[in-house]
């Protein structure tokens, strides 16, 4: 048996160039690409403006690749869900949902664990896990809107890549979904309007700066002090900050815009006055954006959030040297909205199951 094409994996191009080998009319490939990327088909027989025949033909070679939404949670105040999608292959990945008055924004996973092993990140206690496809990222987005439609909700119209992974570790298939959705007979989501987190691989954010997007860029610093820095994520090891800042410099120059950095403030780890004033250093003269998250707890990783006071006092020291800050209100903490941590517990909760099956058979 041939194995199956995904489309949502195919850009415009793409799937006018199947289309056109079976010697269809062009109008066809506008009406697959818009099943597959602007209504959100989740399967062929839904495209209705295609012959019976026609549907068949497509089906022979192509499909599109269920991703099956195994869990919800919804956060206290309903403003934010999180959703587990089960990958054809079985892998599972988060993505979360978050409501604004203004605005819907989604946070998007783009492998199904990370290999960056940042020590408070319940994602990397998932393992390297594998890159997701083009088409996997943008299902997320897809079928996530086609709940909201369900649910009488708004549909996105803001994306992070945020959710589980390092998106620039897996370049080609991110930029190929942001291509994707941007596409104006698509979703037709703005540049502006998405957004790519790095744990800070300066080569690849050189490259992002050759590009022609005017994508909004997050830099996960967490701390200005290489030796701290280095502790809290074993990347600073290979792109130390000198070479990291040389890269966003470089973003910058080539794009005017500006970069925001993550910080997320850990009890005694990196919220002290000496943090706060590193930081000022490092990004005075800089056109930079701090993020001041109040972490999320990771038990198993022995990380705390900082508490409330430490977090005003590093604000009020940014504030005093002139650097744009914002403290982000952390929404679904009660949802462990955490990267990586919905999937840790419905993987702690099927080994559960298992453990109590075993159980029950022995007993
Ligand atoms: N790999 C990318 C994107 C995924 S992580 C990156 O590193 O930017 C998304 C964001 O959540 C990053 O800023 C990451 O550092 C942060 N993060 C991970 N675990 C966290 C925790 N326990 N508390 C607060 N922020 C966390």
């Amino acid at each position: 048996m041939v194995a199956l094409q995904d489309l949502r994996n195919l850009n415009k191009a793409e799937i006018a160039a199947v289309c056109a080998e079976l010697g269809w009319p062009r109008f066809r490939g506008k009406q697959v690409f818009s099943w597959v990327h602007e209504k959100g088909a989740s399967s062929i027989d839904e495209m209705t403006n295609l012959s019976k025949e026609q549907r068949q033909i497509l089906a022979a070679h192509y499909e599109i690749a269920p991703l099956v939404l195994l869990d919800t949670w919804c956060g206290d105040a309903g403003d934010t869900i999180k959703f587990l999608w089960q990958l054809p292959d079985g892998n599972t990945v988060e993505q979360v949902l978050m409501f604004y008055k203004d605005r819907v924004s989604t946070c998007v996973s783009t492998q199904t664990g990370c290999a960056m092993g940042c020590k408070f990140c319940a994602t990397a206690l998932c393992g390297k896990g594998r890159n997701l496809t083009a088409g996997e990222i943008v299902g997320q987005i897809l079928l996530a809107n086609g709940w909201c439609q369900k649910q009488g909700k708004p549909i996105i119209t803001n994306v992070v890549y945020m959710g589980m992974g390092e998106p620039l570790a897996n370049w080609p298939h991110v930029k190929k979904s942001l291509q994707i959705l941007n596409d104006e007979e698509g979703l037709n989501i703005g540049w502006r309007r998405m957004t790519i987190s790095t744990c800070g691989l300066a080569d690849k954010i050189k490259q992002l700066a050759e590009e022609d997007f005017q994508l909004e860029l997050s830099v996960s610093l967490h701390s200005a002090d290489d030796k701290i820095r280095s502790a809290l994520m074993p990347i600073n090891e290979r792109y130390p900050l000198s070479d990291l800042m040389a890269a966003c410099d470089i973003f910058t120059e080539k794009t005017g815009r500006r970069i925001t950095y993550e910080y997320a403030m850990f009890h005694e780890v990196n919220d002290s006055k000496k943090a706060a004033e590193d930081l000022a250093r490092l990004l005075k003269g800089r056109l930079a954006f701090v993020n001041l998250i109040p972490a999320n707890p990771v038990a198993e990783a022995g990380f705390f959030p900082a508490k409330s006071e430490r977090i005003k006092e590093f604000v009020e020291i940014l504030e005093g040297h002139h650097i744009a800050v914002a403290v982000r209100k952390s929404r679904g903490q009660d949802i462990e909205a955490a990267c990586g941590q919905l999937k840790r517990r419905n993987h702690k909760k099927t080994q559960n199951q298992e453990i109590n099956q075993t159980g029950k058979k022995e007993s």
